[in-house]
C-alpha cells in the first residue's frame, strides 16, 4: 500500500476523551474513530489488525477441531424468553420491536440461537461432539463504555460452543479450548495467564479467564510464583486458617455496652476506643434473594460479595437498606452487631478463635465491648468470605501470592445443562434414551486483544507491533521522494516485497523526513527501511527494528532475503 493513496489519518496531539495509552494510540495512530457512545468504526489500518487477529483466531479454532459458522445479530424474545433470560438480562440487553409489534434485541451472546440450531438439527449421539464458532459482532448497553474498545458497547467477538454427550466429552471440548486460546495469545505476542474464574450463578463447573498483564486492567489477578495457582481476585481462594486456637471461655471479659454518639466506621470506632482493627467485628446486613443475612467479618478485612453470592447460593445479592437493617439488628447502620441480631450469622474464616471483640451494640450510638461467640452471640457457619490481598498465601501450596493487575481477553467457561435444559436440546443415546446435552461456550474479544497488545507494547512515541498482528510488516520511508534513485530503488524494493508476500506499506509521500519517522514511530510497524538519497547511490539502506531500536546498513539486493529471514524469527 502506498502511504499517498492510504486512507491513513494520524493525529499528532494527545486525544482529550482518552484515558489509556491503548485509546490514545488507536485515535492517533488512524486506527478508530467514534461514532457513539461505545460505538467505533475501525479505518483500515486497524482493521488489518483486527483481521490478522481473526485470521490467527480461525486457524487455531479449526486446528482444535471447531467449525465456523454465521449467526444473525437480532435475535427474537421468544428465545431469551425459553431461557429465561430475557428478564434476567437486565439493561445490558438491548430490545426493540420491530413493525409487526414482535419484540427482539441485539444479541450481546449467542448461547440461545446456538442451543436452538443444534436442537433441531442433532437427534443423535453419533452427531456429537460438535463445537461450532463465529466471529460475529455483539451488542452490550455497557453501563460505563470507555478505554476505546476494550470497553465498548458494539464488539466483534469469537464465540464457539460447544455440544457433548456426556462431562467427560466436555472436559475433552474444554481442554481442547483452552489449548487453543493459549496458542492464540502466544501466537498475538501477548503477555498473559489463564486464571480460575468465578462461575456465578451455575456454580460447580469450571471457567477459566484469560488475562493479558497490564497496569491499566480492570481485573485483579492473583497469582503464586512458586505453584503456578492463578485466579481472579473475585475467585481466589482463602484457605481455612489451621493453627487457630479454640477459645477459652475463663478468659471471656465481661461484656460493656460503650456510648459512641456517631461513631460508625471501622476506622472511627478504632480512634474513639483506642482498639485496633483486628480487635473489631464488621458487621454487613446484606440481603440474598429477599432473604436479610449478617456477614461478620474482621474489621481489617474486607467482604467479597461474590463469595457470599456463592456461599448462600443465591440469584441475586445486594446491602441491605436502612429499614432491613433496623428490622433485623433494631439500629440504624454504623451500629449493627451479632449481639440479638434477628436473622441468619455467617463469619468470615478472619474471626475463627476470635473472642473480646468490639462489635455495633444494635442499639443507636452504641457499641459493645468484649462481646464473646458463644456467650453473647451465635455463629455456626464460618467460611472463605474475604478478598484476598498481598501478604496472603497460596490456597494450594501455602507460599506468598502477587497480586497484579490484567485485561479479560477471553473467557472459557463449561456450561453443562444450563442452556440446554431451558430448551430441551437433547438427543438419544446409543440405547436409544433421551439425554440433554452437555455445552461449553468459549469468547474472545477482538477488538480487546488488539488493544491489550497495545497496551503491552507501545513506548512513548507510539505502538510497537508484534509481527505477528501488525497490519503491515514494514515500511519503506523514502526520505527525499523527488530523488529520482531513491523513488526507483523504493518502487522495486516495494515491488519486490509483496511479490514475496511481505505486508508492505510504502511512505512515498512528499513529506519532510521528520514527519516520515515520526508516524513510522507512532504506527509501530515492526521492521522500518530507510532509503535515502546519498546512501542508495551506494546501493545502501538502513532497516530498524520498531522494538529494539536497533539499526543495520545492509547492500540493496541483500534487503529483501533478510526482511523475508527478520518476519520468520518475529513470528516465531
Ligand atoms: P467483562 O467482565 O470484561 O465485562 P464479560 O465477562 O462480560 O467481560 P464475556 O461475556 O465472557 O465477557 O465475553 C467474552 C469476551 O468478550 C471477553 O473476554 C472480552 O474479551 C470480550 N468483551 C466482553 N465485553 C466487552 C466489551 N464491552 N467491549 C469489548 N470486548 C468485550
Ligand atoms: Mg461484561
Amino acid at each position: 500500500m502506498r502511504y499517498s493513496e492510504m486512507f491513513l489519518p494520524t493525529i499528532r496531539e494527545l486525544p482529550s476523551d482518552a484515558e489509556v495509552v491503548s485509546h490514545q494510540l488507536m485515535l492517533r495512530a488512524g486506527m478508530i474513530r467514534r461514532l457513539a457512545n461505545g460505538i467505533y468504526s475501525y479505518l483500515p489500518f486497524g482493521y488489518r489488525a483486527i483481521r490478522k487477529v481473526e485470521q490467527i483466531v480461525r486457524e487455531e479454532m479449526n486446528k482444535a477441531g471447531a467449525q465456523e459458522l454465521f449467526m444473525p445479530m437480532v435475535q427474537p424474545a421468544e428465545l431469551w424468553q425459553e431461557s429465561g433470560r430475557w428478564q434476567l438480562y437486565g439493561k445490558e440487553l438491548l430490545r426493540f420491536k420491530d413493525r409487526g409489534e414482535r419484540e427482539f434485541c441485539l444479541g450481546p451472546t449467542h448461547e440461545e440461537v446456538i442451543t436452538d440450531i443444534v436442537r433441531n438439527e442433532v437427534k443423535s449421539y453419533r452427531h456429537l461432539p460438535r463445537n461450532l464458532y463465529q466471529i460475529q459482532m455483539k451488542f452490550r448497553d455497557e453501563v460505563r463504555p470507555r478505554f476505546g474498545v476494550m470497553r465498548c458497547r458494539e464488539f466483534a467477538m469469537k464465540d464457539a460452543y460447544s455440544f457433548d454427550a456426556d462431562y467427560a466429552g466436555l472436559d475433552m471440548s474444554y481442554q481442547k479450548m483452552h489449548k487453543a486460546y493459549c496458542n492464540i495469545f502466544s501466537r498475538c505476542g501477548l503477555e498473559y495467564r489463564a486464571v480460575e474464574a468465578d462461575t456465578g450463578s451455575i456454580g460447580g463447573s469450571s471457567s477459566h479467564e484469560f488475562m493479558v498483564m497490564a497496569q491499566t486492567g480492570e481485573s485483579e489477578v492473583v497469582y503464586c510464583p512458586q505453584c503456578q495457582y492463578a485466579a481472579n481476585m473475585e475467585k481466589a481462594e482463602i484457605a481455612k486458617p489451621q493453627d487457630v486456637a479454640p477459645l477459652n471461655a475463663n478468659k471471656f471479659l465481661p461484656m460493656e455496652e460503650i456510648y459512641t454518639p456517631n461513631v460508625r466506621t471501622i476506622e472511627e470506632v478504632c480512634n474513639f476506643l483506642q482498639v485496633s482493627a483486628k480487635d473489631v467485628v464488621k458487621t454487613l446486613i446484606m440481603v440474598a434473594d429477599g432473604n436479610p443475612v449478617a456477614i461478620l467479618i474482621r474489621g481489617d478485612e474486607d467482604v467479597n460479595e461474590i463469595k457470599v453470592k456463592n456461599y448462600l447460593q443465591c440469584a441475586e445479592i445486594e446491602l441491605a437498606d436502612e429499614t432491613t437493617i433496623m428490622s433485623v439488628a433494631g439500629s440504624p447502620r454504623g451500629f449493627v452487631g451479632a449481639v440479638g441480631i434477628k436473622c441468619r450469622v455467617i463469619a468470615d474464616y478472619s474471626l475463627l478463635g476470635a473472642g473480646n471483640v468490639v462489635m455495633g451494640a444494635n442499639k443507636e450510638d452504641y457499641h459493645s465491648k468484649n462481646a464473646n461467640p458463644g456467650r453473647d452471640y451465635d455463629v455456626k457457619e464460618f467460611a472463605d468470605l474475604r478478598v484476598m490481598h498481598d501478604g496472603d498465601v497460596c490456597p494450594r501450596c501455602g507460599s506468598l501470592i502477587r497480586i497484579v493487575r490484567g485485561i479479560e481477553v477471553g473467557h472459557i467457561f463449561k456450561l453443562g445443562t444450563k442452556y440446554s435444559e431451558k430448551l430441551r436440546a437433547v438427543f438419544l443415546d446409543a440405547e436409544g434414551k433421551e439425554r440433554v446435552m452437555i455445552m461449553g461456550c468459549y469468547g474472545i474479544g477482538i477488538g480487546r486483544t488488539v488493544a491489550s497488545s497495545i497496551e503491552q507494547n507501545h513506548d512513548e512515541s507510539g505502538i510497537i507491533w508484534p509481527m505477528a498482528i501488525a497490519p503491515f510488516d514494514v515500511i519503506i520511508t523514502t526520505v527525499n521522494i523527488n530523488d529520482e534513485l531513491s523513488h526507483s530503488r523504493s518502487q522495486q524494493l516495494y515491488d519486490e516485497l509483496s511479490a514475496a508476500g511481505v505486508d508492505v506499506l510504502w511512505d512515498d509521500r512528499n513529506e519532510r523526513a521528520g514527519v516520515k519517522f515520526n508516524d513510522a514511530d507512532l504506527l509501530g510497524i515492526p521492521l522500518r527501511i530507510t532509503i535515502g538519497p546519498k546512501k542508495i547511490s551506494e546501493n545502501i539502506v538502513e532497516i530498524k527494528e520498531r522494538k529494539s531500536g536497533a539499526v543495520t546498513e545492509i547492500g540493496f539486493s541483500e534487503i529483501c532475503s533478510k526482511v523475508l529471514e527478520v518476519k520468520r524469527k518475529l513470528l516465531g
